[in-house]
């Protein structure tokens, strides 16, 4: 049984997720074309600290870095590294937060520069099929309502949904029940209840679904080679509507694309 998070509980984590929303941003003001991913996760580090919070990926099961960056056929749990973009890539960038207690958890993938059409059409795509199942978190449905709005949305365009990751309930603990597949049935899994705190976070591929776990043990890739979206977002359970407790309002209303 998943406990609901009290309202001085919420409101800790809503300051958690204006912090992780806004690293997420002051990451992308920097993504283009010549910039390393060693970069970004440095000044995602730098920032979350001077705001007096911690870098929770940071040490994660022995995880190295303060953000996971994956680049195009990399699905998610990148390393940062002193990889230099490229015009026409995508990166995505995972963030997560401690802060006060309580953890936050947000991801965003960037084009780098101009991106072809399709790719452009796999980021929009996999942003509005998270926005779908946020719109599926409301108190008395289930998990299974959140995957399959995910899942049929993204399915319509001809990608396809990662299924060995998934979504999951954040509070104390970055990684609490529930846990969110993005794909299902609707009336199927966990029942959702009011004030549950949750993080929805599509895995999308442009080709196959397939992944493999690469040879550093921790980067998920696409096993057709093809490029692989991830948004994340932090959501409350509500009555009638969700609360979003992270935004990608810093990042779409500073950065020019
Ligand atoms: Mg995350
Ligand atoms: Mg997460």
């Amino acid at each position: 049984m998943v406990r609901p998070k009290t309202e001085e509980e919420i409101a800790l984590m809503r300051e958690n997720g204006l912090l992780v929303s806004r690293t997420l941003a002051e990451v992308g003001k920097i993504v283009a074309p010549g910039v390393s991913t060693l970069e970004l996760n440095r000044v995602a580090e730098t920032f979350i600290r001077d705001n007096g919070a911690i870098p929770s990926f940071l040490g994660y099961d022995g995880f190295p870095y303060a953000l996971c960056i994956s680049v195009n056929d990399v699905v998610v749990h990148g390393f940062p590294s002193g990889y230099i973009l490229q015009e026409g890539d995508i990166v995505s960038v995972d963030c997560g937060t401690l802060y006060k207690g309580y953890n936050g958890d947000s991801a965003y993938t960037f084009p780098v520069g101009e991106v072809d059409a399709e790719t452009q059409k796999l980021l929009d795509v996999t942003k509005e099929s998270l926005y779908r199942g946020i719109a599926a978190a409301v108190a008395g449905n289930r998990t299974g309502d959140i995957g399959h709005a995910v899942q049929t949305y993204a399915e319509s365009f001809g990608f396809s949904v990662v299924r060995e990751l998934i979504g999951h309930g954040i509070g104390r603990n970055m990684h609490e029940g529930p846990d969110v597949p993005n794909y299902g049935r609707k009336g199927q899994g966990a029942r959702l209840t009011d004030g549950m705190t949750i993080c929805i976070e599509p895995m999308i591929n442009a080709g196959l679904r397939n992944v493999y776990l690469a040879k550093d043990g921790w980067a998920v890739r696409t096993s057709d080679g093809r490029k692989s979206a991830h948004f994340e977002l932090t959501v409350v359970v509500r009555k009638n509507q969700p609360e979003l407790l992270s935004t990608f309002d810093f990042i779409e209303k500073n950065v020019e694309f």
